[in-house]
């Protein structure tokens, strides 16, 4: 059986053990940054109006006071009204959202959020710079070249030494806290991140599938998220 590398600390542990399955081997890792849950970490700089092709949003901009890493949040039509918000959280991924790479499913995922956001005249769509699901950007590129050897997304990270997945998305919790969003519609076709945000106190009313940028370079890595890290590929 093989083991997440990065086994959590003990205060990491009594910080995450909500979220920390051991039995399965490809659950998050918990973050190598130690983050306290009950203080805000996230502090809203400044905001401005971003035209894009999508529609007009408002953007929102956040530095992690522990980490200086910078996050984004784009915000369409009135969203302090009642009714859930339609919302994706997306993990940067340099290659796929600016360079088109057909590696992943990344970049046709995101450009399908804003325009359902942009259908609906409101929506948010929350940006998180956590590039290669946390690893970082030239971890993901030593990971594409054994993926280019054979091995899968989940076999490449682990024969690095990285946690299949790093992501923390309580980042998340703190920009629709500071936005005054109570509950969301979640566009994703990952269970786990739906359950890591309820578990970081987010009102999910419902997901909503993302099922867009299938392509045959990227079927092996769409089969291996499916499997192994049972996103779901069917609605
Ligand atoms: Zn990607």
């Amino acid at each position: 059986m093989v083991k997440p590398n990065r086994m959590p600390t003990t205060k990491q542990k009594t910080l995450y053990f909500f979220q920390w399955q051991p039995e399965n081997p490809f659950q998050a890792a918990p973050s190598t940054h130690t983050r306290k849950t009950t203080t805000m970490t996230l502090q809203h700089i400044t905001s401005c109006r971003l035209p894009t092709e999508h529609g007009i949003y408002q953007m929102h901009g956040y530095q992690d006071s522990q980490t200086g890493q910078e996050h984004i949040a784009l915000v369409m039509g009135d969203i302090t009204t009642p009714e859930p918000v339609l919302s994706r959280v997306h993990s940067e991924c340099l290659t796929g959202d600016a360079l088109f790479s057909q590696k992943c499913d990344c970049g046709p995922q995101l450009k399908a959020a804003m325009q359902a956001v942009a259908a609906e005249g409101r929506g948010v769509i929350v940006y998180l710079r956590q590039e290669g699901r946390g690893i970082g950007l030239i971890n993901k590129i030593r990971a594409y070249a054994l993926q280019d050897k054979g091995m899968d997304t989940v076999e490449a990270n682990l024969a690095l030494g990285l946690p299949v997945d790093a992501r923390d998305f309580t980042l998340a919790k703190e920009i629709y806290d500071h936005l005054g969003i109570r509950s969301i519609r979640l566009l994703t076709n990952n269970p786990e991140k739906v359950h890591t945000l309820q578990q970081a106190g987010i009102h999910i009313t419902e997901r909503l599938p993302l099922h867009v940028g299938i392509h045959p370079e990227n079927q092996n890595y769409l089969n291996t998220k499916a499997q192994k890290l049972n996103h779901m590929m069917k609605d």
